[in-house]
């Protein structure tokens, strides 16, 4: 799978600019649209392959991994699966090549975990709902020429009163807050998309009135193996990073790789990438076969996401001096990590499906 992401890979995270040559070698790969079908002019393939793909891109360079899977998981996907054919045909066809891309809406500067309570509102006004509120975090802010963005449309239902939308963008009565500056992942533009009487039109809102909250929770879902797959490229490259040089580094007279404590870490490393890498292909593979991934998703995402921080925290060790530097890619590795233990379900959250789903397998 080549692009050219990864000899870019160190410079896109120096500059913070955002990668567009990148996302459209993905997308001539097909990559940007992986799971549409090909009437649409997606690449039709399945949840199998878009894990792969997602490994192998942010094994090269996880800026561009992070924009592909916002369009895919997050913003194609619930198109794909809640939109009507003119939805589809107006927002899935023109985000499929790379030039335009899309984003999600769901957390807000007062709630992240608890996602139903969202206080960003849409009223119905004639023909146009009219949003107010502040979304927050939303990665594509900038870029992005269209959201997938959830407000509630009944708050006496609390989070059955949320509704799902599609925003145009740019579009009066939105503004972008300030690039965040963030410790990885930094040039994929990360922002706060501020709704001031912002009107859309009635037949914008995707799915049934009521149904955004399931439809958020569905594609996060989805979502989680993708970001497995980023985090399994991250912790495999930590991994290649480390065989490299513990082959080249010399000390006591010879390869450091001859070291016994070297080869532990190398040993533990590659454990934990495979084995997370088993549980993304189970959960893709459930997936695609119609089963309940829900529980599979959520183990391989905290799996590989853990494996992604070890790895580069272990790839710095092994690399000594060096790995604390920037002339090598093991710091950038040690903070992309961080942040597949935090979007789309922070690590606790996990937690809390696999037991939750546990619990109901095994109830007595
Ligand atoms: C770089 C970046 C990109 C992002 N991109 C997007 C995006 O495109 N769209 C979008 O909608 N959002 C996005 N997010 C938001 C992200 O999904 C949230 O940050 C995440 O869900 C956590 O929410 P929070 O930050 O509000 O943390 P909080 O919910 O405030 O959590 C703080 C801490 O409390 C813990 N916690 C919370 N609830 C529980 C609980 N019930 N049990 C145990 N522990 C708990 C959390 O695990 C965490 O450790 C992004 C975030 C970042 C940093």
């Amino acid at each position: 799978m080549m692009f050219g992401a990864r000899p870019r890979a160190g410079e896109v995270d120096k500059t913070h600019i955002y990668p567009k040559d990148l996302v459209k070698g993905a997308a001539n790969l097909g990559l940007m649209a992986v799971e549409v079908p090909e009437e649409l002019g997606g690449t039709g393939m399945d949840a199998l392959a878009y894990a792969i793909a997602m490994e192998e891109v942010s094994r090269g360079c996880a800026n561009t991994g992070v924009v592909m899977s916002v369009n895919n998981s997050l913003y194609l996907s619930p198109i794909m699966k809640y939109g009507t054919q003119k939805q589809k045909e107006e927002f899935v066809t023109p985000f499929i090549d790379g030039e335009k891309v899309g984003c999600f809406g769901l957390s807000e500067p007062g709630n992240g975990s608890d996602a139903g309570a969202a206080s960003t509102t849409a009223r119905l006004d004639g023909d146009e709902w009219v949003i107010n509120g502040t979304k927050a975090w939303i990665t594509n802010g900038y870029e992005s020429e269209a959201c997938v963005l959830f407000a509630t449309t009944d708050k006496s239902l609390k989070h059955k009163g949320i509704s799902a939308f599609i925003v145009p963008k740019p579009i009066e009565g939105l503004t972008l807050g300030k690039k965040e500056d963030k410790l990885g992942i930094r040039a994929s533009s990360t922002c706060n998309l501020i709704f001031e009487e912002c009107r859309i039109p009635k037949e914008n809102l995707l799915g049934k009135e009521g149904e955004g909250f399931k439809i958020a929770m569905t594609t996060l879902d989805g979502g989680r193996i993708g970001i497995a797959g980023q985090a399994l490229g991250i912790a495999q490259a930590s991994l290649d990073c480390a065989i490299d040089y513990a082959q080249q580094r010399k000390a006591f007279g010879k390869p450091i790789a001859n070291l016994q404590l070297i080869q532990m870490k190398l040993a533990d490393m590659e454990m934990k990438v495979e084995s997370a890498r088993l549980l993304t292909w189970k959960a893709a593979m459930l997936k695609d076969a119609g089963e309940d991934f829900v529980k599979a998703a959520a183990m391989a995402k905290l799996a590989a996401s853990e494996a992604a921080t070890y790895n580069a925290h272990q790839a710095i060790q092994v690399l000594g001096g060096m790995g604390y530097t920037s002339d090598m890619p093991a710091e950038r590795y040690y903070r992309d990590a961080r942040i597949t233990e935090i979007y789309e379900g922070t690590s606790e959250i996990q937690k809390l499906v696999i037991a939750g789903r546990l619990l109901k397998e095994h109830s007595i």
